[in-house]
């Protein structure tokens, strides 16, 4: 299994995310990708209720930024296209990606895929700058459907295929490929705005970053608008989430931060619904938490251990985030944030608490633009 070190899926009403290494192999879940669907496309009218009662708990109200980032211009795409006797496949080259994909139907949809992968690439960098971009393009398969990925996936992951296979709906992160299938417009680009975070981390990053903070970062990104055909991403917002978050704060379901810094994904996986919504909501608010908690206090920090882990250096006592092909301790995560960020774990989790809280309350109306 060398080199098949993180992936990310999509499987039924989940995404799931699943980590592998040449040591071991792990499983991990997202929270339901069917909410996340129903929320992305509906909750505008037909959550408003839900929504509403929500508002009218009657908290002081903060807005989250406003500031959306994206391309200016189009990005420049050329195709080719590569014609079997059974399938069309269209080639769409970008200045950091190559992607195939044999949705033939959806002339639209396969240039807005090329514009916010590369639209993507600059959001990554904007949190991590000084991260050396390769100078070869990584490579994304988006399927029309799920038979045509089936058999990409039987070819390519090999033994491991069987796992994959159990994924219905979407796609995953296998070495820096992003693999996938059209699951309706909204959550293909979320899903691939999602993936392309860990596909840009596979591809440039030495170091292994702590799991939790990875899936953070990359839920990020899932919230996509469009500006015509130009993707655009506010780094605050994630209505999804948001409401993720303040469902497990209300239910007392949520993990210390001692706790949270341990975890991957498939530690959770078997945990309750509300546990597994909770796991994924806290990591996007503790992601946040390091990008602009206590007024970007952290930021520098933040980009200081993107910078370490791409080296390979990071301040890890284990050693074992230092290079991702080795197994992970969880062990080394507290220590590694308690040298990036200064100071105890114990203290910056008064602040993160504080900053869930303003989250899950005062930010509820604005992150849903209301
Ligand atoms: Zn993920």
């Amino acid at each position: 299994m060398t080199g098949q070190r993180r992936m990310a899926m999509v499987w039924g009403s989940r995404v799931i995310g699943r980590e592998l290494d040449d040591m071991n192999a792990s499983i991990g879940y997202h929270p339901a990708e069917g909410q996340l669907v129903y929320i992305q496309t509906g909750l505008k009218h037909v959550s408003f209720s839900l929504l509403a009662a929500l508002l009218l708990a009657g908290c002081e109200q903060s807005s989250v930024h406003h500031e959306w980032i994206g391309p200016k211009m189009l990005s420049v795409v050329t195709e080719d296209d590569q014609v079997s006797a059974t399938i069309k496949t269209h080639v769409l080259h970008t200045p950091h990606y190559e992607i195939y994909t044999t949705i033939d139907d959806r002339p639209d949809l396969i240039a807005r895929t090329a514009q916010l992968m590369e639209g993507g690439f600059d959001a990554y960098r904007t949190l991590a700058p000084n991260v050396q971009p390769t100078n070869y393009p990584m490579k994304c398969f988006l399927f029309a459907n799920n038979v045509q990925w089936r058999d990409f996936t039987r070819q390519h992951t090999g033994p491991d295929s069987d796992i994959y296979l159990k994924i219905t709906r979407g796609g995953y992160t296998i070495h820096d490929w992003y693999v996938a299938y059209y699951i309706g417009d909204i959550t293909t680009y979320s899903v691939a705005a999602h993936e392309g975070w860990h596909q840009f981390v596979n591809r440039h990053f030495k170091g292994r970053l702590p799991p939790f903070l990875e899936e953070g970062l990359a839920c990020m990104f899932e919230n996509v608008e469009w500006n015509n055909d130009l993707p655009r991403w506010n780094l605050s917002m994630n209505p999804a989430r948001t409401l993720s978050l303040r469902r497990a704060m209300d239910a007392g379901e949520l993990f210390t931060l001692d706790q949270l810094v341990t975890l991957h994904a498939g530690m959770v996986v078997n945990q309750s619904n509300i546990r597994i919504e909770a796991f994924y909501a806290q990591c996007w608010a503790f992601a946040r938490f390091m990008w602009e908690g206590e007024n970007g206090k952290y930021r520098p920090a933040l980009q200081k251990l993107f910078q370490d882990t791409a080296d390979g250096s990071v301040a890890d006592p284990t050693g074992s985030l230092r290079n991702s092909y080795h197994s992970w301790n969880p062990a080394g995560v507290k220590p590694m944030l308690e040298h990036y960020l200064g100071q105890d774990l114990t203290e910056t989790s008064k602040e993160f608490t504080d900053f869930e809280k303003k989250i899950a309350y005062q930010e509820m109306s604005s992150q849903f633009e209301l």
